[in-house]
């Protein structure tokens, strides 16, 4: 909860028109939303959103623009918070549903960049021929993969999954179907293509930006995901809108520890 703006308290009330008033003095006040939490000029921050959307990172800008680097990587960092909160609070998937994991980084060499201190371990679900939820967990266990399954999908779902072992208790969820392989192809008709494609978008959208800081992978795997579920829409103005509705002081999002 935003603490309040004339003297510190912490607990407020929320008015009908969505301003807050504090408990103890009165004050009112407006919550800030993302998009006016950059001072940036409408017109620059509009045309950052622009960039961002085609994919030019903020070292790629040489050309002049209105806003330091500082600034625009800020902003590109609130455009992933929101897109990142959107998606962790997307209701929970039910239906047919195909999970898996999967890693990133790991292979490069030197000391730059998430992938130089080991892989980051990535748990999915995709709806079939929809929409994908992806976080990373903390190990390749069980109770890693059950704590997203259990928050990002109802029960009685019908799960599609290879024959990992830790997959073992989800028929006491819903129905599982365990893909069988050999020599990487599946046996038999059913598959777990639909995941395994969002891997590959996720992998090549995400290395030209190899060099991030591992603390901040979660929010580019949340931006993936904004952008996969969002592939069939024009996104500028999407982001706009979600930043003007994203209030700053609500952004909580737990980067999950990465070892
Ligand atoms: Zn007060």
């Amino acid at each position: 909860m935003a603490s309040c703006t004339a003297c510190g308290f912490g607990w407020s009330w929320v008015l009908s028109d969505g301003r807050l008033k504090c408990r103890r003095c009165g004050h009112r006040w407006r919550r800030r939303s993302l998009w006016d939490a950059s001072r940036l000029d409408s017109r620059t921050k509009t045309e950052l959103v622009q960039r961002f959307v085609w994919g030019v990172p903020v070292y790629r800008q040489r050309f002049s623009l209105a806003a330091s680097r500082p600034a625009r990587e800020r902003f590109y960092r609130l455009i992933r918070f929101a897109m990142a909160q959107a998606e962790q609070l997307r209701e929970p998937f039910e239906g047919s549903l195909e999970c898996d994991e999967t890693t990133f980084g790991g292979a490069r060499k030197g000391k730059r960049g998430w992938g130089a201190a080991g892989k980051v371990i990535v748990f999915g679900i995709i709806k079939r021929n929809g929409l994908v939820k992806a976080e990373p967990i903390p190990a390749h266990d069980r109770a890693s993969i059950m704590q997203v399954i259990q928050a990002h999908s109802r029960e009685g779902s019908l799960y599609y999954t290879d024959q990992w072992q830790a997959y073992a208790t989800l028929r006491l969820r819903g129905d599982h179907v365990v893909i069988r392989k050999e020599k990487g192809r599946p046996v038999g008709r059913d598959h777990i293509n639909g995941i395994e494609g969002f891997w590959s978008y996720a992998k090549n959208w995400l290395y030209p930006y190899r060099g991030v800081p591992k603390k901040f992978f979660h929010l580019y795997l949340g931006e993936t995901c904004y952008r996969f579920n969002h592939r069939d829409e024009d996104l500028k103005p999407l982001i706009i809108k979600l930043l003007k509705a994203t209030a700053f002081e609500e952004i909580d999002i737990n980067p999950v520890q990465v070892s």
